[in-house]
């Protein structure tokens, strides 16, 4: 009998030279391969793709993958391709060549993966085609873009529930997204599935990511100086404004670094080719907007700066999720001002979203502003905005290198007794405006100046409360109810320390814009511990010159050619034989044949 499991795992190993599935790949690929309908959530970079990829490739028939991401269909299917699977695309994008061959492996049904955008399913000839075309499978990568609640939303996505119906048949399912909050969860199973999927949620933990905040100073002096600890590594500095995206770019091609814009106010051909010139060209700096988003499937990029603080913790997660897809060490830094945090206030106020979305805006955008200024763990802070308990990493900068703080005891139990007096109804301008005993037309309303609480923190300014509120929730004494107009409510944590059974320490610099000290990290020596053993940096460097060369002959990417991984992985174990050489990461059948060789030998010139 077909055994699909074993089967898997070879295919993991020859066609894609990857010796283990990652944590969460394999029961999904189980899942799909015993035919269910599947809502896979995972972090950026955990490998959705393999999970539908390889199914795809296991059993007959032909699997169609919608995808809005034009230039990420066209790396996937170069990967694919590269790989020896027969894979294709259909986009505006395409020139009529790649169009006849696509077409013409359609219609010989030799095409394993077709990836096509929403809006192209939603015409009547795509239908009529795929109708005629064995899909046996559809996997909707970004599922989240079905969703009204995120800032992605495509109306396209909502016709894909009805595919299924169009094309005649029963079509399995599967829906991918890196977006982890409840709501959009919801969306996705009523909007794509008839009924309900089994559904997968992926730890968010990127442990090799480096997590970091910073009050802005001079902010760009404090990024140049962070992309300089990066010498001739890939990035992106995510900037608010356009101006600031050109000024900073600006800059940093002034101090010599490769530094390219990226914004919608510049042309198309612009746009598109600083972002070709970052995918394909090792070190080149992003400066950019977030309209340089989603698409962007680099494995390597090494770090992400946010020169002004970020939209909110979900964009914040997105974003510095675009480095270190690879699983190598990659570094977050993400500078904030007081003005920042007024700004992205204000951006939700006086935008046209309805109420309820407003309030999920504010709860993601308190959740960063807890993260900026959380007294511990910056990672124990982000997971338990996700719901996952966590230790302390040892992989950001709080835990690196600590920060100074002072017995917030009595504070804690100021602000968290304003939260009980008024009944655990109030958000947190009302108490604050308590706590410093001003007669706002509220407090006068319901008496609230008559409280015992009314202006015990008048030793505090407002900005100080608001970040006591902030850092309570961070610790999780306080919670935040946003489903009923964002009012605070004390949990058992809490409790303890209101009733003096247990302290808190909180931290010196409140949003002040304060300093913070510097990293003093070795980058390097992190990235190489990644790899188990001592990567040898002469090899590496020779390795990379040739996957430059190669690279540049084929007009590919150079990580079409060898992830970092699998170069730091040759650099470290230095095979000499075909067989050694097939058991490195990333060295599948097809690209044994294609590069064996050419790496075998500098490997072995290195050796002598
Ligand atoms: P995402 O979840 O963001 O869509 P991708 O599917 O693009 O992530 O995968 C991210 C990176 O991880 C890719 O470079 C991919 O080749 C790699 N990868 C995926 N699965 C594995 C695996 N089992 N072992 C090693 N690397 C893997
Ligand atoms: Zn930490």
């Amino acid at each position: 009998m077909f055994d699909s499991r074993a089967n898997a795992s070879a295919l993991l190993h020859s066609v894609f030279g990857f010796n283990a599935f990652r944590p969460g790949q394999q029961e999904i690929v189980d899942a799909v391969l015993a035919g269910e309908n599947v809502l896979a959530v995972m972090p950026t970079g955990s490998g959705k793709s393999l999970c539908y990829q390889l199914p795809a490739i296991a059993r007959p028939g032909l699997t169609l993958v919608v995808s809005p991401l034009i230039a990420l269909m066209r790396d996937q299917v170069r990967a694919l391709t590269a790989a020896g699977v027969a894979a294709g695309s259909l986009n505006s994008g395409n020139d009529p060549a790649e169009n006849s061959r696509v077409m013409s492996l359609l219609r010989r049904r030799e095409l394993r993966l077709l990836y096509v955008a929403p809006e192209r399913l939603a015409r009547p000839d795509t239908v009529e085609t795929l109708a005629e075309s064995n899909v046996v499978m559809m996997a909707i990568d970004e599922a989240h873009c079905v969703s009204q609640w995120g800032h992605d939303f495509r109306p396209e996505y909502l016709t894909l529930g009805n595919l299924a119906r169009q094309i005649g048949g029963r079509l399995q399912t599967l829906a991918f997204t890196a977006t982890a909050d409840a709501p959009t969860r919801n969306d996705i199973v009523d909007k794509l599935f008839a009924s309900p999927p089994r559904v997968f949620v992926r730890s968010f933990d990127r442990p090799n990511l480096r997590l970091a905040f910073k009050p802005k100073e001079r902010s760009s002096r404090q990024v140049l100086s962070f992309v300089r600890s990066h010498e001739a590594e890939s990035g992106i500095v995510y900037c608010a404004s356009r101006r600031k995206v050109e000024e900073l770019a600006q800059a940093l091609k002034a101090a010599g670094i490769s530094a390219l814009p990226y914004h919608a106010g510049l042309d198309k051909a612009v746009r598109d080719a600083n972002q070709d010139a970052f995918q394909q060209q090792d070190g080149v700096v992003m400066t950019a907007t977030v309209a340089f988003g989603m698409g962007i499937d680099k494995p390597d990029v090494r770090f992400v700066c946010h020169a002004d603080l970020p939209a909110n913790v979900e964009a914040y997660y997105q974003e510095i999720g675009r480095a270190g897809r690879d699983g190598l060490a990659a570094d977050t830094l993400t500078l904030y001002s007081l003005g920042d945090m007024q700004l992205r206030r204000m951006q939700i106020e006086q935008g046209e979203s309805p109420d309820e979305r407003k309030r999920i805006e504010r709860q993601r955008l308190g959740a960063l502003l807890s993260l900026a200024e959380a007294p511990r763990c910056r990672r124990q802070t982000l997971l338990a905005y996700f719901g996952e308990p966590s230790q302390p990493c040892g992989n950001c900068d709080l835990c690196q290198e600590g920060v100074e703080r002072f017995d917030g005891t009595i504070d804690a139990q100021k602000a968290m007794s304003a939260i009980v007096r008024t009944g655990e109804r109030f958000g947190m301008e009302h108490l604050v405006a308590l706590l410093l005993g001003e007669r706002t037309e509220n407090i006068l309303k319901f008496n609230h100046d008559r409280l015992p609480t009314f202006g015990v923190g008048n030793g505090r300014k407002a900005g100080e409360w608001r970040s006591i509120f902030r850092q309570l929730s961070a610790t999780g004494l306080i919670a935040q109810d946003l489903m009923e107009h964002g009012r605070w409510w004390v949990t058992d944590e809490g409790w303890q320390v209101l009733k003096g059974k247990a302290t808190i320490e909180l931290r010196k610099d409140m949003a002040t814009g304060a300093a913070g000290k510097p990293s003093q990290r070795d980058r390097k020596a992190a990235a190489a511990s990644a790899v188990v053993g001592e990567v040898d940096s002469v090899l590496f460097d020779a390795l990379k010159a040739l996957r430059t060369r190669l690279a540049q002959e084929q007009k590919v990417p150079a990580y079409v050619v060898f992830s970092d991984r699998t170069l730091a992985e040759l650099a470290t174990h230095k095979p000499t034989s075909t067989r050694a050489f097939r058991e490195i990461h990333g060295v599948g059948d097809a690209k044994l044949e294609r590069y064996g060789a050419a790496f075998l030998e500098v490997v072995q010139q290195h050796a002598r």
